[in-house]
């Protein structure tokens, strides 16, 4: 049996453990459930909290974790697992424009340090958080041997996939208009795939509407936001079209806070315009349910194969 924990740092962090793979026992949950507030959590709560005391609380968590059970039968972890959002390589989080404070964190060390002082010694895997919710979809679905592939919309784009491919997969940057007054992407570059879709840029460009009432004022026919969300699709079409014509077709799936925005005929109608070639055409669309779970188990499956397990 193998055992591994997974942790998912997004809005808010979430922990879990996983035997052969599968979860067992409850999910732990930072801010807690267990201080029983009735307030929705604010998004930007973690961009408060000090870098090092992010770990601290990742250790916490994982300590728990390992000694919740009363015997001491196997407290031996054979890997842990930790997804966040950002450029992550070698245990390093390059960038993370959601979560500046772990910009250029040794997570992997510090985090290992931290649990060598709580008595736990596992080796611990870093991951992109779309790319486990990939490796998640996959292991879930009994598609370890196939590619997947996932975009998360939210307040940034994420691009995921499984396998994992050393490189760095930023899709949400992906140049898809050529319009030089689109510059409304986090990262200030011009063009950007997230600089239309995610929900900081969108709120930049319509200073007057929540994108909430864009998409709704487009269902009652207003013409601007019409406009705005038939870019809004073409754009994920582009670049979706963009990664078939690289990768291949395929199973695509769309998770994140603002999936609910996404009309799948409406991406499909403009996917089919965008890659003419017969191979490519067999491409699916999948929209998946927001859940902490899928990226959880990722987390840990991803440990566990990075670590040859
Ligand atoms: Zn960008």
């Amino acid at each position: 049996m193998t055992t591994a924990i997974g942790v998912v740092i997004t809005e808010h962090i979430v922990s879990g453990r996983l035997e052969d793979q599968q979860l067992a026992g409850k999910l732990l949950r930072y801010p807690g459930d267990s201080e029983s507030t009735d307030q929705p959590e604010t998004p930007d709560e973690l961009t408060a909290i000090p870098d090092g005391e992010l770990v601290e609380i990742i250790a916490g968590q994982i300590a728990i974790l390992t000694g919740s059970e009363k015997t001491p039968r196997e407290t031996q972890l054979d890997a842990i697992g930790v997804a966040v959002p950002g450029i992550v390589r070698s245990g390093v989080v390059e960038e993370s424009p959601n979560l500046p404070q772990i910009k250029g964190m040794r997570l992997k060390e510090k985090l290992t340090k931290a649990l060598e002082g709580l008595g736990i010694a596992a080796p611990v895997h870093v991951a992109n958080d779309a790319d486990a919710i990939a490796a998640g979809v996959a292991a879930t679905r009994g598609r370890l041997d196939k590619i997947t592939r996932v975009w998360t919309i939210g307040n940034g784009i994420g691009y995921g996939r499984w396998p994992y491919v050393e490189g760095v997969w930023e899709g949400g940057h992906i140049t898809v208009t050529l319009d030089p007054k689109e510059h409304y992407c986090g990262c200030g570059g011009v063009g950007h795939l997230e600089g239309i879709m995610g929900h900081r840029a969108m709120r930049m460009r319509f200073l007057d509407l929540e994108p909430e009432e864009v998409f709704a004022n487009a269902k009652e026919g207003d013409a601007r936001c019409r406009e705005f969300v038939d870019l809004w699709h073409r754009a994920l079409a582009a670049a979706t079209a963009s990664f078939i014509h690289l990768a291949g077709p395929g199973r695509f799936y769309f998770t994140g806070c603002n999936v609910g925005f996404l009309e799948l005929p409406l991406l499909r109608s403009h996917l089919e315009t965008m890659v003419r070639m017969s191979p490519l055409q067999s491409f699916s669309l999948e929209i998946l349910p927001q859940d902490d779970e899928t990226a959880l188990i990722g987390a840990g499956v991803s440990a566990l194969r990075a670590l040859g397990g």
